[in-house]
C-alpha cells in the first residue's frame, strides 16, 4: 500500500486512473496524487467498470473519458470478453457524476426519479447515476 506523499499517512483510497495512472485521494489531507504508470495489467476493477458503462449504452469515447483508459484498450477488453450490446432504440441513456451530498440532493427529486430506471454505480470518490429514459413520442 501506499503513503500519502504530503502528510504520509495511509489513509488513501482509489480515485480513478490518469493518462493510464492510478491515482489515489489522501482522505487525511484531500490530496491527490498518481503513482507509477500501469503498463499492461489495469485493474480488473476499471476492466469491469468500462465493460458496464459499455452495455449502459456509452460510447468508448465517453468511457475514455470518465475512466482515462484509451479507447484503443477499452475497445481490446469488449473484443477479448466478447460483450455485444443489443440495440437500443427506445431508450436513451444519460449520466451524472456526484458527490455523495450532491446524490442525496438529486434523489430528493421526485422527478429526477419518475419515468426512468437507472443505476448507481461508485466512481472513485464519486457516484455515478445512468439513467435509462424512454424516448419522448412526438
Ligand atoms: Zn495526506
Amino acid at each position: 500500500m501506499h503513503n500519502c506523499p504530503k502528510c504520509q499517512q495511509n489513509n488513501i483510497v482509489k480515485a480513478g486512473i490518469i493518462k493510464e495512472r492510478q491515482r489515489f485521494l489522501c482522505k487525511d489531507c484531500n490530496y491527490y496524487f498518481t503513482v507509477k504508470k500501469l503498463g499492461k495489467k489495469i485493474d480488473d476493477y476499471y476492466v469491469t467498470k468500462a465493460l458496464q458503462l459499455y452495455l449502459e449504452g456509452l460510447s468508448y469515447r465517453e468511457i475514455e473519458r470518465i475512466i482515462g483508459v484509451s479507447h484503443v484498450s477499452i475497445s481490446s477488453w469488449i473484443k477479448k470478453y466478447n460483450i455485444s450490446r443489443p440495440p437500443v432504440s427506445e431508450f436513451h441513456t444519460s449520466y451524472k457524476i456526484f458527490k455523495q451530498n450532491e446524490l442525496i440532493d438529486y434523489m430528493k427529486v421526485e422527478d429526477n426519479l419518475k419515468g426512468s430506471g437507472f443505476i448507481i454505480t461508485e466512481f472513485g470518490d464519486k457516484y455515478m447515476v445512468i439513467k435509462w429514459e424512454r424516448f419522448k413520442k412526438p
